[in-house]
């Protein structure tokens, strides 16, 4: 029997990625922050788990090519909704001298409309051990949809989901700082798992110390909260452990950082969430991340 016990649910929005080849030519993945993550929890937790992907596609054809990409991977697309008119965004990376830069056309894509529905996000979230979401999650959404979420992660955290949050700042999507940190905040009150980056939350929040971002969470009700630092060393808290810290090993060969703190947080949820000690969960989180930035692409095979 292949029965499974547990759920996880990553809510936000996956894309088409355009990556350039040695040639000239380009090779179409997808991507996305939080589709990153579920792809590698697929990979990482046990069968006793599903992973399943909440987010919005159009009915085109790019976008039955996603769903299958996902169903391939082992995420499940019931949450999927698909929407007449609309269709998945897309970005391509342009290579210049060896730096990666992004151009985005996700404007109007269907996952901007992920939250339209309350009832339908309710439905969603039914039955979900697990919900993941992130600042791009938010980041994407109007005004009104954005409450639509929190408060539907409120309502099934209150029915004992555990909500694990990426702050993961994007200024470009956002008008302006304040309205950012401001939404980070209020997500921070409905998360039970934060996990920031110090790069982006020290900048914006004028945070000199890690602690000083643990404390800030804290203070907004996570009970686990693990800021990553690049190569630097992780400062981490859990309620019952206090402050616990981990260096990284630092990778030799560092060839893509796409997606380091996307698959961190895969290694660090997938032995936490049964029951992992921090040191060992943020060790599992660095050995992923270790892996991935040390091939090209957000989606790598790593050895599990
Ligand atoms: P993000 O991609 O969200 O900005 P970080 O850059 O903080 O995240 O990296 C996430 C994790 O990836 C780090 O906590 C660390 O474990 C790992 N990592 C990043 N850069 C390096 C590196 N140069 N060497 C080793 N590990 C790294």
């Amino acid at each position: 029997m292949n029965e499974r016990h547990h759920r996880v649910l990553a809510i936000g929005e996956c894309m088409v990625e355009m990556a350039p080849r040695a040639d000239g030519a380009y090779t179409r993945n997808f991507a996305g922050d939080t589709f990153n993550t579920a792809w590698y929890l697929r990979r990482l937790l046990p069968e006793a788990w599903s992973v399943d992907y909440c987010s919005a596609v159009g009915e085109d054809r790019i976008s039955d090519h996603m769903l299958g990409f996902m169903q391939k991977a082992g995420v499940g697309t019931d949450s999927v909704r698909r929407i007449s008119g609309r269709t998945v965004g897309l970005y391509m990376i342009e290579l210049d001298n060896g730096e990666r830069s992004f151009s985005y056309w996700r404007g109007q894509s269907a996952a901007k409309l992920l939250a339209r529905d309350r009832d339908v996000l309710s439905a969603a979230l039914e039955r979900t051990d697990v919900a993941l979401f992130s600042g791009i999650t938010l980041a994407i959404l109007s005004e009104e949809d954005r409450r639509n979420l929190l408060e539907a992660l409120a309502e099934a955290r209150r029915r004992g989901t555990r909500v694990a949050f990426d702050p993961n700042m994007r200024l470009r999507l956002w008008p302006n700082v304040a309205v950012m940190c401001a939404a980070v905040a209020e997500a921070a009150e409905v998360a039970d798992i934060v996990l920031p980056s110090f790069d982006e939350d020290g900048q914006y929040y004028g945070e000199t110390s890690p602690l000083e971002t643990i404390a800030r969470y804290r203070n907004a009700g996570a009970s686990t909260i693990v800021v990553k630092n690049g190569v630097g060393r992780i400062h981490a808290e859990g309620r019952e452990e206090g402050v616990v810290t981990f260096d990284p090993q630092p990778v030799a060969q560092v060839v893509d950082t796409t997606a380091a703190g996307d698959s961190f947080n895969a290694g660090f949820l997938s032995v936490r969430l049964s029951g992992a000690s921090m040191g060992d969960a943020i060790g599992r989180g660095a050995q992923v991340a270790a892996q991935v930035i040390g091939k090209r692409g957000a989606l790598v095979g790593i050895d599990v």
